[in-house]
């Protein structure tokens, strides 16, 4: 795993214990609510620089592939 997407991966992972919820970005849209994601959006997201929330529900989107790995740990 490179080493941004640990960082990001352990911050996510902070989050989600102190009880926000993550949900992955699936069709352009939020896993959680299906609020559309701008494309500036999603292409921050898939960056992994820093923590973007749904406007609409708050959440915490991250892209399918580290949705994946939170997951499996
Ligand atoms: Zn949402």
């Amino acid at each position: 795993m490179e080493p941004r997407l640990l960082t990001s991966y352990e911050k996510i992972r902070g989050n989600f214990r102190n009880g926000l919820a993550v949900v992955p970005v699936v069709r352009d849209a939020c896993g959680g609510c299906f609020y559309s994601i701008p494309p500036q959006k999603q292409s921050e997201i898939k960056q992994h620089k820093k923590i973007i929330a749904c406007e609409n529900c708050g959440r915490i989107l991250v892209d399918e592939e580290l949705h994946n790995n939170i997951e499996v740990k």
